[in-house]
């Protein structure tokens, strides 16, 4: 039998930056492959409602973030209450948000 390792899947970068920030679900071959190639620790029970109300919440919590002056701060995460650190680049306005929970909100814009 032929190696069976998912070599075939290919995840664009748009893509796979949506499935780590929890915006969209992978399919069983991406999972795999993340797992595979990327030791990414990505949680095999995400389903379709969880990902949609995360979703909801980080854009809630971006846009709260966007709407404060401090460029590096954090604030309660919307999602398990514990500690969002977040930077806003004056630059650009892009935010970059990190909770210190394992597999919590997270993002770079
Ligand atoms: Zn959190």
């Amino acid at each position: 039998m032929k190696d069976a390792r998912s070599e075939k899947v290919r995840i664009d970068a748009n893509r796979l930056s949506n499935i780590e920030r929890g915006l969209i679900v992978p399919t069983v071959e991406e999972k795999n492959k993340i797992i595979e190639v990327l030791e990414y620790p990505i949680s095999l029970e995400v389903n379709e409602e969880r990902a949609t109300a995360r979703r909801d919440i980080s854009m809630k919590a971006m846009k709260t973030i966007k709407d404060k002056t401090n460029a590096r701060d954090s604030m309660e995460c919307p999602l398990c209450k514990g500690v969002l650190h977040y930077t806003v680049a004056a630059l650009n306005g892009h935010v970059h948000g990190k909770c210190e929970t394992e597999n919590c909100l997270g993002w770079m814009e």
